[in-house]
């Protein structure tokens, strides 16, 4: 039997060429076109609260993606009011990053959301500054649950428009988020 591919040391289990260990341990991201690791992995996949990969980076039928659907409404939820519509225009300009700075894993860190600011004054797109600090509370201490927190990783996951189907499908989920009313944004 061959050696695991990416370990080079247990027996490859699978077809893919991997050992068991390694097979749960490594995932293809779509988007960088590479496998990556859970210990040095790109930004766009993570492992959910059902232990399972998850991101814009994972194959898949994005619509399908309830563990991110109910994480990203959770998320919004514990969120300031107004989040949830400057998010949407931020994701739908292109533009939306996120930036973490975490000095230890798990002590938080300082996080900066791109693509908020608009050139013109719009109270929906503008950030407000408190937001950068609430958030990695909400998702990177997972503060509230870990409903909160998927909802966190699948949006860091989202990077600009090189994720426009993931992109596509966070626009409709916030909508159902925007559609409760103070939350529409004004034309
Ligand atoms: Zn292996
Ligand atoms: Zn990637």
């Amino acid at each position: 039997m061959d050696k695991c591919r990416w370990c080079e040391d247990r027996e490859a289990d699978y077809e893919n060429g991997l050992c068991e260990y390694c097979d749960s341990e490594v995932s293809e991201c779509v988007i960088c076109k590479s496998e990556e690791h859970i210990d040095s992995k790109c930004r766009h996949i993570f492992k959910d609260s059902e232990w399972r990969w998850n991101g814009s980076g994972v194959m898949g039928d994005y619509y399908d993606n309830r563990t991110a659907k109910v994480g990203l409404i959770a998320l919004c939820e514990a969120m300031p009011r107004g989040f949830a519509s400057a998010l949407f225009y931020a994701i739908k300009s292109g533009r939306f990053y996120t930036f973490l700075m975490a000095p230890m894993i798990g002590s938080g860190g300082s996080m900066t959301l791109g693509g908020f600011d608009w050139p013109f004054f719009h109270p929906h797109r503008v950030r407000e500054p408190r937001w950068e600090k609430e958030i990695v509370k909400a998702g990177e201490e997972h503060g509230d649950s870990e409903e909160v927190a998927d909802g966190y990783h699948w949006l860091v996951s989202l990077y600009k428009d090189e994720t426009p189907e993931a992109n596509a499908v966070t626009l409709r989920w916030l909508m159902l988020c925007m559609g409760r009313g103070t939350e529409a944004p004004k034309r």
